[in-house]
């Protein structure tokens, strides 16, 4: 477990944009910076611009719940996630950056004989292919978490779960830090600020791309640009099978440190964790309504309050101090598309959804080696968007977590 200090390299900001380079990154979010991070550190190259229309992280990486975890439900996604979860690990003493990871295993709590044969599977699957996770009677569980109301109020009685006992955290904009000040001191040249507006074809081949900034000249351009994505693939004539939707969380008022573990039940689509500085960090399931709006909402508060407080009824007597949203691009079959697309040079790193801060480090891995080679990876190689067209989706709903 990290202490908390301020152990974070500094960023080498840039001053004004080149007008050209080998590679253009839109979105300055977790996927944009590791990959950045990747294609300097590992493949030498550094004619690199990241171009953020905002603030780095000020996408949902700076708005997720930190949960980093590899318990998913098909072997091509497990091996994916349980390797990011394994850089995750060497994450601090790759980069120099305190990140205050922190491995506390993540329990998803089954509420009906329907849920246990899920976890079981889930656990069996896991555990062929690499990720520990293990299945907990209710009063393994009640050990586990004493806190725990078995009956869940009454309404949702506890039947056992699964315990992943890799399952962390890390402090989600640490990590964009991170990655950004690896990125810059290599000689990758970082943009707040800086919006996007166009992408510059000839024929089927991507040129560059146009900015607030004026136009930049490149030889690839990757999309990492979250919930705005459709919008970013359109202006180069590409269509994903993308939809975007708002997902909420807020945290209470500081607790006494003694909840160390994460805490999710899929029937009920919630989960909760406790933050280094002692809040309790509560999330729930994204709005069935595609929308772009980050407005947070009274509804949602609701819906989640009402469900984790059925299974943990102390945090009824505690208040809530924030909330917010981000906006998810959630893919048709839940899972991610790392990819290049019919556009020549036009890559994706997409379909994140409310899952894929967890996936930064492997995520960045791969699309850079996917950008320099002209090839995927094995592990990312089943998640390209040729996928769709041939009909051989990875249907992952059901480790959402938050459906
Ligand atoms: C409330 C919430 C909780 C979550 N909890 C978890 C969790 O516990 N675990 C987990 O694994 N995942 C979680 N997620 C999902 C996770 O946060 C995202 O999947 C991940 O952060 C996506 O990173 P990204 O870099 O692809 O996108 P982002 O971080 O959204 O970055 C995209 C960036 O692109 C920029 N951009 C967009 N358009 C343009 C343009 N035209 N020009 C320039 N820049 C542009 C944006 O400003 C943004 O900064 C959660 C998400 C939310 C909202």
């Amino acid at each position: 477990m990290s202490e908390y200090t301020e152990t974070l390299p500094p960023i080498r900001w840039a001053d004004a944009p080149k007008a050209a380079y080998d590679v253009v990154i839109i979105g300055g979010g977790g996927h944009g910076l590791s990959t950045a991070y990747h294609l300097a550190a590992r493949h030498g190259i550094t004619s690199v611009a990241v171009l953020e229309a905002d603030y780095i992280a000020s996408g949902n990486t700076g708005r997720n719940t930190t949960i980093i975890r590899a318990n998913y439900g098909i072997p091509e996604a497990i091996r994916f996630y349980q390797h990011s979860l394994e850089l995750y690990q060497g994450l601090e003493d790759e980069t120099g950056a305190d990140i205050l990871h922190q491995t506390k295993g993540i329990v998803w709590l089954a509420h009906t004989e329907m849920a246990m044969r899920t976890e079981r599977a889930r656990a069996a699957m896991n555990q062929a292919c690499g990720a520990q996770t293990f299945m907990r009677t209710p009063e393994e569980l009640k050990a586990l978490i004493p806190q725990l109301d078995l009956t869940g109020g009454g309404r949702y009685p506890v039947l056992g779960g699964s315990h992943h006992v890799e399952g962390a955290t890390a402090r989600h904009d640490r990590v964009a830090w991170a990655y950004a000040s690896g990125a810059s001191r290599r000689g990758v040249d970082l943009f707040q600020h800086t919006v996007v507006t166009g992408i510059r074809r000839d024929g089927d081949r991507v040129t560059g791309v146009e900015t607030s900034r004026g136009p930049i000249a490149a030889g690839a351009v990757l999309s990492a640009a979250g919930g705005r994505v459709t919008q970013v693939a359109a202006m180069a004539g590409v269509r994903l099978p993308v939809r975007t939707h708002p997902l909420h969380a807020f945290v209470t008022n500081d607790h006494a440190p003694g909840f160390p573990i994460i805490l999710a039940s899929t029937e009920l689509a919630c989960y909760v964790s406790q933050t280094e500085r002692g809040q309790m960090l509560i999330g729930a399931e994204f709005d069935s309504q595609p929308s772009y709006s980050r407005q947070a909402s009274f509804a949602a508060l609701r819906s989640y309050s009402y469900k984790i407080t059925r299974l943990l009824p102390f945090l009824a007597s505690m208040r809530i101090l924030r909330q917010w949203a981000g906006i998810c691009d959630i893919s048709v079959d839940f899972s991610p598309i790392m990819s290049a697309t019919p556009v020549d040079g036009f890559y994706v790193t997409t379909g994140w959804g409310t899952w894929g801060f967890k996936a930064i480090p492997a995520g960045g891995e791969g699309m850079a080696a996917l950008i320099a080679t002209g090839r995927p990876p094995a592990l990312i190689a089943p998640f390209t968007l040729e996928r769709f067209r041939r009909d051989h989706v990875l249907a992952d709903a059901g480790s959402a977590g938050t459906r």
